[in-house]
């Protein structure tokens, strides 16, 4: 079995109470229900817009935050399964030197105050790994993987761009040889070059060191490009599971078809770009859902029965995952259709 994680039936509730008596009287389901398997040496990417939930389950899965249900599978280096959904803290902390996290905003998530050396060496110095002069030698090696200058450790963040800066945090993320990384919107603050140079770097890693990745992010543009497979989440829920090649050219779910139209697509004769056709309507407020199928407000294709009934996440005889009631019988062709609309 190659999966490296595999996640059942993850859910995140914040429970509503009311009256004076602070009665439970409901919960608002952030996350419900999500499952899906990432595969060792994978890049698995998980789309939405923002609200969608697809942060949170990032963070639910590298118990950041605590979930309400669900089983989160590990498979350490060992080649032993974890189930960490229900590991203690300290079981966690051990769990955190396979699994790392990406974040966005390289000007914000790095402590001004720390060094290079400090920064990219403090994962092994809370795990305890190595003297200092080891742990020395280990961020100069590490900044050149990441293809920064190793003299630069005694320096401070702000001597840095933030193209450098996410190269900093990618540096920290790798201290201690995790298998698995996710990156939350890990390039979005950066203009165009610079994020392609990052991937591109996270690619080459990705190589080098057998990492499994999960890219969140709402640019599918750059999740087609750097994605084997894609989830997309919509307010709280898995919509679709798909190859990525497949995903766009051949959508299953009508929520991905209107995400593919609300980006600009190039025109394959020229370079002008095809018209972006905003996605209708609101993100619902996950506090007061939809009845039946979350998406039915916005949805071109609703009938009656979507307002009633939730579809269920199924497999489809092709062996794609989609939440659509109609989803074979919809003939969805992705943004070229959508931009005809
Ligand atoms: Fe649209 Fe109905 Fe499918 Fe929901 S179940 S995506 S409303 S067609
Ligand atoms: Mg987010």
């Amino acid at each position: 079995d190659d999966t490296l994680i595999s996640v059942r039936g993850l859910k995140k509730y914040f429970p509503i109470h009311a009256g004076w008596r602070k009665r439970h009287v409901g919960d608002i389901k952030a996350i419900d229900d999500v499952s899906l398997d990432i595969k060792k040496g994978e890049t698995f990417g998980l789309v939405g817009e923002s609200g969608s939930g697809k942060s949170t389950v990032a963070r639910l899965m590298l118990r950041a935050y605590s979930l309400t249900d669900g089983q989160i599978l590990f498979r350490r280096a060992s080649g032993e399964v974890v189930d960490i959904s229900s590991l203690s803290e300290r079981g966690m902390r051990e769990m955190r030197q396979e699994m790392q996290m990406i974040f966005q905003d390289p000007y914000s998530s790095l402590n001004p105050r720390m060094t290079l050396l400090e920064l990219v060496g403090e994962p092994m110095v809370i795990h305890g790994v190595g003297n200092q002069a080891q742990i020395r030698d280990r961020v100069a090696e590490l900044l050149s993987v990441v293809g920064l200058r190793p003299e630069f450790l005694t320096r401070y963040p702000h001597a840095f761009s933030g193209g450098q800066r996410q190269r900093i945090g990618i540096a920290r993320a790798l201290a201690l040889n995790p298998s698995f990384i996710a990156a939350d919107e890990a390039v979005s603050a950066l203009d165009v070059s610079v994020a392609a140079q990052n991937i591109n770097l996270l690619q080459d890693l990705q190589e080098q060191f057998g990492l499994t990745y999960l890219f969140i992010t709402h640019d599918l543009g750059m999740v087609e490009h750097i994605a084997d497979r894609i989830g997309v989440m919509y307010l709280g829920r898995i919509m679709e599971i798909a190859p990525t090649h497949d995903l766009f050219s051949k959508p299953l779910h009508p929520y991905t078809e209107a995400l593919m139209a609300a980006v600009p697509q190039p025109d394959p004769r020229g370079n002008r770009t095809r018209k972006r056709v905003p996605l209708k309507g609101e993100i619902a407020n996950a506090a007061n859902p939809p009845s039946g199928c979350l998406f039915h407000p916005r949805c071109p294709y609703a009938q009656e029965r979507c307002a009633s009934e939730e579809p269920a996440l199924r497999a489809l005889p092709s062996g794609r995952q989609v939440r659509c009631h109609f989803a074979d019988e919809l003939s969805l062709t992705g943004a070229v259709a959508a931009a005809q609309r």
